[in-house]
C-alpha cells in the first residue's frame, strides 16, 4: 500500500497531467493529504518541529538502503561460515547447518560466557534466554542472570543492535549446539566451557568483520544489486521535496566511497530528470566516517579524488563544498563547516548505537530512527491487539492476588505467634476465636492461589499467543512481557522521530510539526 494515498482533494477533479498539478507536482504536492496509513507513519517520542529544522542528514545502509533481509543474511552466513571452516579450522558440518533467520531480532544480547542469547526488559531484566535452540526454564534464567545484574558494558556480553548483526546470533547458537556435542563428550570443565563458548564468539565476529571490510560480501552484492537492494519510488520524491522546502542534505555513512556510489546510482540515479546524479540530492557527502567514533571522537576530514584517494594530506579548512566526497571527520568540526547549529540538524539513521545514541549523547542533533522491522511489527499487533489488552488485565489482576496473598499470609502468621495488638474491642479473643479466623484465612489463601494459577495459566497462554504471532522465539521487537524490551526502550529514548522508511516523510508536510503524544495521569488512561 502507497504511504501517498490522498485523503483531501480540493477543487474540481482535473487529469494529473493538467499543467497546473505538473507544476504542483514539481513543487513536491501532487495531492494534498493528512493520514498516512498506519504502519507507514512517522511516530514522535519528542516533539520536533521540522520548520525549524534546516539540515538534514542522511546514513545510508538500512537507512536509504533498504536491504533485502533473508538474501543479506544468507549471503553473510554463507561468507563468514566459508571463513571459519577454510581459515579458523571449524569442522565442515557447519556448512549445513540449518539457519532459521526467525531466530534473531535486534536488541538481543549474547552471553559469551556461556553460549547463551538473551532477551531483556529495560530494566535489565532477563526475560528469556536460550542455549542454542534450547530455551531455559525459568529456573535455570534465574540461577544464572537474577542474582547478578547483566551490565552490558562488560567485555562477556555483546549487543545485537543493527540488523547486518542479525546472522552472528543465529550463527552463535546453532555452533553452540554443534560445541556442546564436543565438549560433552570429551567431558570438559567448566572453566573450559566457558572458554570454548567465548571463543566461538570472537570467531564468528571476526570472520564477519573480514567479511564486511574485505569485501566477500559486498562483492557479491555490487555485482548483483537488484537481488540485494529494494527500490522505493517514492525515495527520490521524499529527498526531493525536503530540497524544495529549502532544507540542506546531506549522507553520512560508514560505507566506502566505491560501495557508496554503487548503491546510491542504483537506488537515485535517474530517478528525476532535475538531478543528474545521486550526487546532486546531497549539499555534503561524507564516506568512512567511522560513526559512533564520527560523534565520540575528533577523527580528521579529507576531501576524496574520484578514484577515492585523499587530494591532499591536510584536511580542507572552510566550508564543505557541494559535489566534492569527504571522508571521516568528527561532529564538531562537520558541524562548524556545514555551518548549522547542532539543533537545527536532523539525522536519519538506523544503528541504534552507532546513529542514535551517540548522536544524542556527543552532540545536540535530533534524531529520526528508521526501524524497518516496524511496518511488519505493526500489522502483527494489529492482529493481537484484544489480545494484548486482555493480557494486560490478567497481569493487573495476578499482582492484585499478589499483594492480597501476601497480607492474608501475614496476617495468619500474627495470629499464630499470639500477642495480638488489636484497636480497644469488646470482643473476647478466646483460642476458638483465634482457631476459627487461623481456619477462615486457610481458606482464603486456598482460593487465592486457586486463582492466581488460573490467572498465571490464562495469561501465559495468552502471551504464547501473542509470541506466536510476532516471534516464535523471542516475541515482540519492542516489548519484554509487560514492559518494553531494552531495544524499545533505547528507541525511546535515542530516537526523536522513528518510522519504517525514509519515504514515510513523503505523506507529511516538510514543515511538519511533529508532536509527541501527550503524558497521561495514571486517572487518565482508560483502563
Ligand atoms: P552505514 O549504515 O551507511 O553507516 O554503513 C554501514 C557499513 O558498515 C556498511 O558498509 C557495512 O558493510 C558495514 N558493516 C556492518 N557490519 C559490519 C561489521 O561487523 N564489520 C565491519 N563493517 C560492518
Ligand atoms: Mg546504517
Amino acid at each position: 500500500m502507497s504511504a501517498r494515498e490522498p485523503v483531501a482533494s480540493s477543487g474540481p477533479t482535473a487529469a494529473a497531467d493538467a499543467p497546473h498539478l505538473r507544476l504542483l507536482q514539481l513543487l513536491g504536492r501532487a495531492v494534498q493529504q493528512l493520514d498516512p496509513v498506519r504502519h507507514r507513519r512517522v511516530f514522535v517520542n519528542r516533539t520536533l518541529r521540522m520548520d525549524r529544522i534546516e539540515i538534514i542528514g542522511f546514513d545510508m545502509d538500512y537507512t536509504l538502503a533498504i536491504y533485502n533481509q533473508p538474501r543479506i543474511e544468507a549471503l553473510s552466513v554463507a561468507c563468514t561460515l566459508r571463513k571459519m571452516v577454510n581459515e579458523r579450522g571449524y569442522p565442515q558440518e557447519i556448512l549445513g547447518l540449518h539457519y532459521d533467520p526467525q531466530f534473531a531480532i535486534r536488541g538481543l544480547v549474547v552471553d559469551r560466557h556461556h553460549g547463551n542469547i538473551l532477551k531483556m526488559d529495560r530494566y535489565g531484566y532477563v526475560g528469556r534466554c536460550y542455549h542454542g535452540a534450547r530455551l531455559l526454564d525459568r529456573e535455570e534464567r534465574g540461577r544464572l542472570y537474577r542474582d547478578q545484574r547483566v551490565r552490558l558494558s562488560q567485555p562477556r556480553y555483546a549487543w545485537i543492535d543493527t540488523l547486518f548483526a542479525l546472522p552472528e546470533a543465529v550463527l552463535y547458537a546453532r555452533n553452540v549446539e554443534i560445541l556442546d556435542r564436543e565438549l560433552d563428550r570429551t567431558g570438559a570443565s567448566a572453566e573450559e566451557r566457558m572458554r570454548r563458548y567465548d571463543r566461538l564468539w570472537t570467531d564468528i565476529r571476526e570472520c564477519i568483520d573480514e567479511a564486511h571490510h574485505d569485501e566477500s560480501i559486498k562483492r557479491v552484492i555490487k555485482a548483483n544489486l537488484s537481488d540485494y537492494l529494494e527500490k522505493d519510488p517514492d525515495l527520490a520524491p521524499t529527498l526531493h521535496r525536503f530540497r524544495s522546502a529549502g532544507r540542506r542534505l546531506f549522507l553520512l555513512t560508514n560505507s566506502g566511497l566505491d560501495y557508496t556510489d554503487r548503491v546510491m546510482s542504483y537506488l537515485l540515479d535517474g530517478e528525476l530528470p532535475a538531478y543528474p546524479s545521486w550526487r546532486s540530492y546531497f549539499d555534503v557527502i561524507v564516506v568512512e566516517a567511522r560513526k559512533p567514533q564520527f560523534f565520540t571522537e575528533r577523527a580528521p576530514l579529507y576531501e576524496l579524488d574520484a578514484q577515492g584517494r585523499p587530494r591532499s594530506e591536510v584536511p580542507p579548512e572552510g566550508p564543505l563544498l557541494r559535489s566534492r566526497i569527504y571522508q571521516g571527520g568528527n561532529v564538531q568540526d562537520f558541524q562548524v563547516q556545514i555551518g548549522g547549529r547542532g539543533d537545527r540538524i536532523l539525522y536519519v539513521g538506523d544503528h541504534i548505537y552507532g546513529d542514535m545514541l551517540r548522536a544524542k549523547k556527543s552532540s545536540v542533533w535530533r534524531t529520526a530512527m528508521i526501524i524497518q522491522e516496524l511496518e511488519d511489527e505493526l500489522t502483527r499487533q494489529a492482529r493481537v491487539q484484544d489480545q494484548l489488552q486482555w493480557l494486560e488485565a490478567l497481569e493487573r489482576r495476578r499482582t492484585r492476588i499478589e499483594s492480597e496473598l501476601s497480607f492474608q499470609q501475614l496476617l495468619l502468621r500474627q495470629l499464630a505467634r499470639g500477642g495480638l495488638a488489636l484497636p480497644q474491642t469488646q470482643l473476647e479473643v478466646t483460642p476458638d476465636v483465634i482457631e476459627a479466623a487461623m481456619a477462615e484465612i486457610r481458606r482464603r489463601i486456598e482460593a487465592l492461589r486457586a486463582a492466581h494459577r488460573s490467572t498465571v495459566e490464562q495469561a501465559e497462554a495468552r502471551e504464547r499467543e501473542i509470541d506466536r504471532t510476532f516471534n516464535p522465539y523471542w516475541g515482540p521487537l519492542f516489548k519484554e512481557g509487560t514492559e518494553n524490551s531494552r531495544f524499545g526502550d533505547q528507541v525511546e529514548d535515542y530516537a526523536c522521530l522513528y518510522t519504517s522508511r525514509v519515504s514515510n516523510f513523503l505523506a507529511y508536510s516538510p514543515l511538519q510539526h511533529f508532536r509527541s503524544p501527550r503524558d497521561h495521569l495514571p486517572h487518565e488512561r482508560v483502563y
